[in-house]
């Protein structure tokens, strides 16, 4: 990731400010994290050695309620990248309207090189050292890039020693029996398929005659894949790390979903074969970059043809990429709307740790599906009565609610009068 990208955060936020009611005090106060942690983890290796490994966690934020973020294990992880992304989940938890504020950690490690018994000792002795820091009421953690089910296990058990209680609220993305939600897996493709129903109702848009491309066919790409080729929508290329196929006709996604859990790579014998490149500049009505971040540019923008991109990978296209398709008039899905029902359901287990009470599946699709489609309609009208880009929309409207409580302790209008 750029080392400017803590500027780019902020150049988001003073755009949002001239579209929101945000007093100068907000805009001022959410400048910087909360709180921003650095730590040092000694850790004994298998052969007997001592490796010191470097942790961060930052609190962006936490007026609208406990600070919320993955923790990811990774040899790039920096101080200014926990911060930034610490910043997004901010505005990701205040656009799905969610009681959470913004938070981020990451260990500077390749955990490729490390064995299964030195990841658990690491993942403990993350907790050990940022644990009075995170909490069910301050900083709740998920997993993130490298980190899954069995880290939050550990991590959440290492938490509950730490405090001499069974806490499973104090982090989501756990394992189903540790007080992990159902319906997690697919929550992040499975929110933007919703937020797709709306715009269909929206747009008029008839899913037999809409074509659609996915660029990453993993979790966040296979499920929506899935979900929009069940409903009729004509998907017709999908690709991987390794590239990608293609078929006008549309693609049959559960043969290829099957040929990918077999051979590791989608295939569905008769089609096409393209590259990723070639994928984004596809004749298609809706692009979904779902794979990394940086991948629609200055340079490939102008021949994206897709009127629509949802943008399920955080951070797909770039600040210039941007302005190119804001002309073009390409409605872009931000990703902090996109992607945010993976949130929204770790939103859903933290409460229900807290309540101890388990929803059905069916309980947990309705109540995203409500979620995604109220905070998608409310930034689809923020963006037409204001004409401006769903993205700056969706910042406009999430700092409106960050203002809301924020300013509910006051600001210079309330006390110098
Ligand atoms: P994943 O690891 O399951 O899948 C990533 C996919 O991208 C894989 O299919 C991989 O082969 C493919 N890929 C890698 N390099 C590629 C390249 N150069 N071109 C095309 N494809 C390539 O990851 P995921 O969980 O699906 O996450 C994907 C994106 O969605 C990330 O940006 C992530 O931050 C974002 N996201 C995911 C979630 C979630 O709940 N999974 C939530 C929010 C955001």
């Amino acid at each position: 990731m750029p080392s400017d990208l803590y500027a780019q955060a902020l150049t988001r936020l003073d755009d949002a400010a001239e579209h929101s009611k945000a007093h100068p005090e907000t805009v001022q106060r959410l400048r910087q994290p909360k709180q921003l942690l650095e730590v040092s983890i000694p850790l004994r290796m298998d052969d007997g050695s001592l490796r010191i490994f470097t942790g961060y966690r930052s609190r962006h934020d936490d007026a609208r309620g406990p600070a919320k973020g993955g923790i990811r294990f990774h040899q790039s992880v920096t101080k200014n990248e926990v911060k930034s992304l610490a910043f997004w989940m901010t505005f990701k938890c205040a656009v799905a309207g969610l009681p959470f504020g913004g938070g981020k950690g990451g260990v500077i490690v390749n955990p490729k090189e490390l064995s299964l018994a030195e990841i658990e000792r690491l993942s403990r002795a993350y907790v050990r050292a940022v644990g009075r820091n995170i909490g069910p009421d301050t900083d709740v953690p998920a997993p993130d890039v490298y980190t899954n089910a069995q880290i939050m296990a550990w991590m959440m058990d290492e938490f509950s020693v730490m405090v001499g209680k069974r806490t499973p609220a104090v982090i989501t993305g756990k394992p189903v029996a540790l007080g992990g939600s159902l319906g997690r897996d697919d929550a992040t493709g499975r929110g933007a398929y919703y937020q797709l129903k709306e715009l269909e109702s929206i747009r008029d848009l008839e899913p037999a005659k809409t074509t659609i491309a996915i660029q990453g066919f993993g979790n966040a790409g296979q499920h929506f894949a899935s979900l929009a080729h069940a409903d009729g929508y004509k998907v017709v290329a999908v690709s991987d790390s390794r590239g990608g196929v293609h078929d006008p006709e549309g693609l049959d996604i559960p043969t290829i979903l099957e040929i990918k859990q077999s051979k590791g790579r989608v295939d569905g014998g008769k089609e096409t074969e393209i590259t990723n490149e070639m994928l984004l500049e596809l004749d298609v009505d809706v692009l979904v970059p779902a794979a990394l971040e940086g991948v629609i540019t200055e340079d490939n923008a102008k021949d994206i043809k897709a009127k629509i991109v949802i943008e399920l990978a955080n951070g797909p296209t770039t600040p210039a990429a941007d302005a190119i398709l804001e002309k073009a008039r390409t409605m872009v899905v931000p990703d902090i709307l996109a992607n945010s029902g993976g949130v929204t359901v770790s939103y859903f287990e933290w409460t229900q740790n807290r309540e101890g009470w388990y929803w059905k599946l069916e309980t947990v699709h309705e109540r995203l599906a409500e979620i995604m489609k109220r905070e998608f309609r409310a930034v689809y009208d923020k963006h037409e009565s204001r004409s401006i880009s769903m993205r700056t929309a969706a910042y406009a409207l999430a700092l409106d609610r960050l203002a809301d409580a924020h300013e509910a302790t006051g600001t210079k209008s309330d006390f110098a009068r």
